[in-house]
């Protein structure tokens, strides 16, 4: 019988055998891949359990489609179902020009304080990779969701609130600056407990999946009370909450301090033999060298905002790109997830049914495994991996493989799912 998924209140998520799960089919190309995609999720889920699990898949409406039906690009229904049904997945959805409109997707987020943007980056064999060792790639990037300058809070150039601000912090906050009259400003936010959450999720990942270590990206040599706070902060819920589990570059510098550095990195090698999860830390602009450099020491990724959203595309590029890189946004503490393609509506590609499904096919694993069915989220993940190897791909990538055949949408999900049945 279909049933809702609930929050246990010992914090596991509790899915029942039929649960119902909201969708937004999307813009654009939306519909052919959600189509698609569909019919894998629900041959892998037969197929893995017999028949006894099935998704009730329940269509809510955003973006286009529910602005021709409904005269709303973001109906209340929609937001009251995803809060009431906890998990749901959507596709791109066209974000409206035209003031006072705001995008769907940040509503999305805002509206159910889906506070991690969750990004895993992998390499699929065959998949066409601009760099040379695609496969040392393997890394989950959590990104912070609701803070930094993506709060909102800016002031253009020449009204009455920057010239206004100028004067508070010239004047009572004695800021030694000289704003100029055509001055734009914006607030960067960076709270104890915004970034605190965000930390705790990525460390609670990395010991739920054996993880070598999670890494804290910042730009604290020059935003030291923003991002160096992140960093500081990552390091405090570490030792403070996971000490059992982890060891810090925090501990490291405590050491080296007191002790000496043979000491500290003796203390190192201890923790790591005993399997602890270490936690560091590394500046921004070096982090984007390093991926390409040495991906290989990176494992689990917890960083703001804005440096989030640069990291997660620069690492999708390296992996194959947009058309194959799933995403979510997540809060674990009332479990709210939404699983998304992190391409958009493409629209130009509307009902050709050529694009590529992976990401949606991905974000759909993604949502399989946060609910606990890895068999299914294992299957399709094998079963694409081996049409991406057989080279039957869509045409992204065939105009990058060579011998490679040509597939529509909806073909690639027809061998799909011949591989898992
Ligand atoms: P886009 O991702 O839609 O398209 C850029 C290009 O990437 C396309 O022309 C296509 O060549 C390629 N591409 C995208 N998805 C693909 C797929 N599945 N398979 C193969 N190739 C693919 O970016 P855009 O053109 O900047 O944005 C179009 C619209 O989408 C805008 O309205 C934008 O606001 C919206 N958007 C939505 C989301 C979202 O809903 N999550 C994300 C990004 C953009």
């Amino acid at each position: 019988m279909s049933a809702k998924i609930t929050m246990g209140e010992n914090g596991v998520l509790q899915v029942p055998s039929e649960p119902v799960i909201p969708f937004i089919i999307g813009d654009g190309i939306g519909p052919d891949l959600w189509r698609a995609s569909v019919r894998v999720f629900d041959a892998a889920v037969a197929k893995c359990y017999d028949g006894k699990r099935k998704i009730i898949w329940k269509e809510v409406l955003a973006g286009e489609k529910a602005f021709n039906e409904t005269g709303n690009w973001l109906p209340e229904e929609t937001l009251s179902v995803f809060r009431e049904y906890l998990v749901g997945i959507k596709g791109p959805l066209t974000t409206p020009i035209g003031g006072g409109i705001r995008s769907l997707n940040v509503a999305l987020r805002k509206e159910l304080d889906l506070y991690v943007c969750l990004r895993p980056t992998k390499w699929y064999e065959g998949v066409p990779s601009p760099v040379k060792r695609p496969e040392q790639v393997d890394m989950v990037v959590f990104r912070e969701n609701t803070e930094d300058i993506y709060a909102g809070i800016e002031f253009a150039e020449g009204t009455p609130e920057v010239r206004a601000l100028a004067r508070f912090l010239n004047e009572d906050l004695h800021v030694d600056y000289d704003f100029s009259s055509s001055t734009g400003m914006g607030i960067k936010i960076a709270s104890e407990e915004g970034c605190k959450r965000l930390i705790r999720s990525a460390i609670e990942h990395a010991i739920q999946h054996q993880r070598p270590s999670v890494t804290i990206v910042h730009k604290g040599n020059i935003m030291k009370f923003t991002e160096g706070a992140f960093k500081q902060w990552g390091f405090e819920v570490a030792e403070q909450e996971f000490g059992d589990y982890t060891y810090t570059w925090g501990q490291w510098e405590r050491t080296k301090e007191s002790k000496g550095q043979e000491a500290a990195n003796q203390e190192q090698k201890e923790a790591e033999q005993a399997g602890k999860i270490i936690v560091k830390d590394i500046i921004a602009d070096n982090f984007l060298q390093q991926i390409l450099l040495d991906p290989k020491s990176y494992s689990v990724i917890a960083t703001m905002n804005l440096n989030g959203d640069y990291i997660s595309d620069a690492l999708a590029a390296m992996v194959g790109g947009i058309g194959i890189a799933p995403g979510a946004n997540i809060n674990y503490k009332t479990g709210h997830a939404i699983f998304e393609a992190t391409h958009g509506t493409a629209p130009r590609f509307a009902n050709t049914d050529t694009m590529n499904p992976s990401s949606i096919l991905l974000s759909g694993v993604m949502m399989l495994e946060y609910m606990g069915w890895q068999e299914a989220a294992d299957a399709i993940v094998s079963a694409l991996s081996a049409t991406i190897k057989d080279k039957t791909v869509t045409v992204d990538f065939y105009n990058l493989m060579e011998d490679a055949t040509l597939l529509k949408t909806s073909e690639f999900a027809d061998r799909i799912i011949e591989k898992i049945l």
